[in-house]
């Protein structure tokens, strides 16, 4: 942990604040309608929309494929193509796992990366294929994220089409490990790869005109009790890794916190043990905090660090037998904190392109994609694409493709500002 702050601290010297300096002033109301004007930009948005059926079906046939957790290769391949033959520059997949294409502008800069995520939440074997019912889709992960992958790709294709030319580059990314235990290890290989050189950054994730402009931060830990076990009857009396486990949770169950900044606890996973009448040799439990405060995060932190230690004490203690009992506790997911101001260039921009639209939108917290760049001081902001969806994260997922074209042509035309100087 210490580690990744120093990263954190390191990169926002070296890069984020210097080239949010240098591109602060992004389009507002007058500046959005005056490119609302252009013959090209018209064009474009024009041919997001009547591209909609073409974008529906990209996003079923980026969905039939999976994309596991840490195995996103196949979909990240069909992505890569398709970058490839939009005619994107310098195609490639990077370290961590990223597609990234480049959409070159009159200049350099300012540079506006643009993103949606490759992964889904679901296990290897998932039934992947897309059911359609009237204007809906079924399928897992069709509005989180394959309807962001498939804007991403009409973007492109609706600014080629109108022969759009931006001022800045923008780099399109299809990004990994934006779920779970991926732990934003797409975002994070980025943003080390290119420090100083990421001006304004947007994520597009999941369904509807939204604008997440403040970053909930999480820890995640797995905790394993490990002792000796024995049998149920012949080795009563041992220390009890499961009922280590149980005083845990029943503490933590307990926890106060804070309404305001919305801070909270989950134990989501358990196991251990090997029979019932068998005491067990270990129990493990997986917990997830959160919060848009990094304090009220440190917090909650410690007292779930206090309650497994006590845990341990109590039930080592229950039995006379101090030490019997062992507990490891592991990090498995840092997701840092960050916030980008109500009244900030990007966060303007975006809300007088939604209005100029004549679409409705409000902003939001969420922890996604954009977390990374938010604690890095870089411009950022999370947004929808458009539709309606249900049941995300479940396999009984649903979009609902109904004026879903309001949000391929709100991106469009949020892209080509961002990327003004
Ligand atoms: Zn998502």
């Amino acid at each position: 942990m210490a580690k990744s702050a120093a990263l954190v601290t390191a990169i926002l010297v070296a890069g984020g604040l210097a080239a949010s300096a240098t591109f602060a002033a992004q389009p507002d109301a007058g500046g959005v309608a005056a490119l609302m004007r252009q013959p090209a930009v018209k064009a474009a948005l024009e041919a997001a929309k009547a591209g909609e059926p073409q974008t529906i079906a990209d996003q079923i046939r980026f969905c039939e494929v999976p994309a596991v957790e840490f195995k996103e290769q196949a979909r990240a391949e069909v992505l890569k193509k398709e970058f490839e033959a939009l005619g994107l520059q310098n195609v490639h997949i990077d370290r961590a796992g990223n597609v990234l294409g480049d959409r070159p502008g009159r200049s350099a800069r300012p540079h506006l990366f643009w993103a949606a995520h490759l992964d889904t939440v679901f296990p290897e074997g998932t039934d992947v294929h897309v059911r359609r019912e009237g204007t809906v889709l079924h399928g897992p992960g069709i509005g989180d994220d394959c309807r962001g992958l498939a804007v991403m790709v009409a973007m492109v294709r609706a600014m080629n089409t109108a022969h759009v030319q931006t001022e800045g580059t923008i780099t399109f990314v299809a990004d990994v490990g934006e779920e779970g235990l991926g732990d934003l290890r797409g975002m994070k290989g980025l943003f080390a790869d290119h420090k100083g050189d990421i001006d304004r950054f947007v994520s597009m994730d999941g369904t509807g005109l939204g604008i997440v402009n403040t970053a909930v931060g999480s820890h995640r830990y797995r905790v394993t009790y490990t002792g000796p076990g024995g049998h149920s009857f012949g080795a009563f009396g041992l220390a009890n890794p499961i009922h280590a486990l149980g005083r845990a949770i029943a503490k933590i169950a307990d926890f106060q916190v804070p309404k305001t900044p919305k801070t909270t606890f989950n134990v989501g996973r358990i196991g251990g043990g090997t029979s019932v009448n068998s005491i067990s040799a270990s129990a493990w439990m997986e917990i997830d905090m959160r919060s848009r405060d990094q304090q009220a995060l440190a917090d909650v932190d410690a007292k779930f660090h206090k309650a497994v230690q006590d845990a341990l004490t109590e039930e080592n203690a229950r039995w006379g037998t101090p030490g019997v009992l062992k507990v490891d506790v592991k990090l498995i997911g840092d997701r840092p904190a960050g916030h980008t101001a109500p009244d900030a260039p990007i966060v303007k921009t975006a809300l007088a392109v939604t209005q100029a639209l004549g679409f409705q939108t409000r902003l939001g917290e969420a922890s996604t994609d954009s977390n990374v760049p938010m604690s890095l001081g870089i411009p950022a902001i999370t947004i929808g694409s458009g539709g309606a969806g249900k049941g995300a994260h479940s396999p009984l997922e649903q979009f609902d493709t109904a004026d879903s074209w309001q949000g391929t042509q709100r991106n469009t035309l949020l892209a080509i500002a961002l990327a003004e100087k």
